[in-house]
């Protein structure tokens, strides 16, 4: 009996062009990018150490510090998506036996958790209930408790629409314990305020793709001097040799040595989007994220909905509004999609099922996003039977 030999099939794949929907990115991220990004990214390449790379790695640098508020010299992209900054975040300021203090408000919390554990930590928790901030009051506790080594923080959690307020506060606490903080700003950073020196946060982390509408690919990564004595004084090497931020230095510090091939296409899309912040100024592109969610808020209101977050810590880049009783939530996510080529998101985690989460990021923050989605929104609800 012979076997049966596969043979191959000869004729290419037929694969037509690439024509992905015109949508309007108002969800979780990515939100809608800039055109002058997008030019940006079709502009030819050149090699990661010419000399004129070089001079555009300063320039994303020195954008990066103006967009985080500080002057760390540490202020660097890391290539991948804004896991992989908080990875080289946590896991090159994390050692084996160190103790790392996380939230549980929210999903991002938890992968904190997870990513520190892998770095060899152990891992203690402050809690609050999704849809709440942190109480400075539970984190003084759980310092006293645990005196974690670490503390990181989600600014803005994506998951419940939570804005944590209070930061210096919580610097505070943790400084005066001799530990390191770690804020996650990835649904801040270019959104809503956040001042990285002025309010004693060592360490931050972003995306690319949330308020500074640009595609995921380089994410912005800042550390103080303080924080990065402690990752180059390492006794076990980082456990990413593609993380290590103590060889990662050589590429983005004096030396410019080849560490990796970094992201050309996703360096320039950055310089771009960054540059599109320092035109606007950091302050009134926070301003226009609060005016611009703000009208979204009051229209959702106008709808006869409501809000999860409570005012004082409502996060204006990531709007979570409760499902009405009687709504099928993925049914209205649905027809805003196939009618309306619109992208929202449901709830994650504790809130499935009971929020959708409407982003206000960037580009996506403007005043014609929430007029065309709030009547589409209506649609989708009266579809729904519901009564404003
Ligand atoms: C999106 C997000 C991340 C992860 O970023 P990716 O680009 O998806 O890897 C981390 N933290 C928060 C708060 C986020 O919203």
């Amino acid at each position: 009996m012979s076997k049966q030999v596969p043979t191959l099939d000869e004729r290419p794949p037929d694969v037509g062009e690439l024509t992905p929907p015109d949508r309007t990115l108002m969800g979780p991220g990515p939100s809608d990018v800039h055109p002058r990004v997008l030019r940006a990214m079709s502009t030819p390449l050149v090699g990661h150490l010419d000399p004129s790379f070089v001079e555009i790695m300063d320039e994303v640098q020195e954008l990066l510090r103006y967009a985080f508020r500080t002057d760390n010299r540490w202020t660097i992209p890391v290539s991948g998506t804004g896991s992989a900054s908080m990875e080289a975040a946590i896991g090159n300021l994390v050692e084996p036996g160190d103790t790392m203090l996380v939230p549980t408000n929210g999903y991002f919390g938890g992968r904190m958790r997870s990513m520190a554990e892998r770095a060899g930590g152990d891992v203690v928790e402050v809690d609050a209930p999704w849809g709440e901030p942190l109480d400075p009051v539970d984190v003084e506790r759980a310092f006293d408790e645990h005196q974690p080594d670490v503390f990181g923080f989600v600014h803005a959690e994506t998951s419940t629409g939570v804005r944590q307020p209070d930061v210096s506060e919580l610097t505070d606490i943790a400084h005066a314990h001799d530990a390191y903080v770690i804020a996650d700003c990835v649904t801040s950073l270019g959104g809503v305020e956040m001042r990285v020196d002025e309010w004693g946060v060592d360490v931050a982390y972003s995306a690319p793709q949330k308020c500074l509408s640009c595609p995921p690919g380089a994410s912005p990564l800042t550390l103080n001097d303080r924080a990065m004595e402690k990752v180059l004084s390492r006794e076990e090497r980082a456990r990413s040799w593609y993380l290590d931020l103590s060889l990662l230095e050589g590429y983005w510090g004096d030396e410019r040595a080849y560490h990796h091939t970094a992201p050309i296409t996703n360096v320039y899309a950055l310089r771009e989007a960054l540059r599109l912040v320092a035109e606007e100024g950091i302050e009134d592109r926070w301003d226009r994220h609060r005016a611009v969610a703000g009208e979204l808020k009051a229209g959702l209101r106008d709808l006869g909905l409501e809000m999860n977050a409570a005012e004082e810590c409502w996060l204006p880049s990531l709007n979570a509004v409760r499902v009405p009783d009687g709504v099928d939530d993925a049914a209205v996510i649905d027809r805003l999609l196939d009618e309306y080529d619109l992208e929202i998101a449901s709830g994650l985690g504790d809130l499935e099922g009971e929020i959708w989460r409407i982003g206000c990021m960037g580009r996506s923050a403007r005043r014609e996003n929430v007029e065309y989605l709030l009547a589409a929104l209506a649609d989708a609800l009266a579809e729904q039977g519901y009564e404003a």
